[in-house]
């Protein structure tokens, strides 16, 4: 079966290549990479604890001014 690498558009043959559809590895990793970014970009990932530690409390903040508000 023929086919086009979605990432280059090199021809690529199913029989051929072991990465098919895609011509090789490397164009087989680019398009995981960009379907990982793509997934991941909602959120911004936070690597350092300190982060989220701090990220906890401001969302805590933002709860207890939401609190505040209905009250009044
Ligand atoms: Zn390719």
């Amino acid at each position: 079966m023929k086919h086009r690498c979605p990432i280059c558009k090199s021809p690529t043959d199913s029989e051929v290549y072991a990465d098919f559809p895609f011509c090789g590895e490397r164009c087989r990793l680019l398009d995981l990479g960009a379907w990982a970014s793509e997934k991941y970009v909602v959120s911004d990932p936070i690597f350092d604890e300190e982060e989220l530690a701090e990220a906890q409390r401001d969302a805590q903040g933002v709860a207890h001014k939401k609190q505040n508000e209905t009250i009044h």
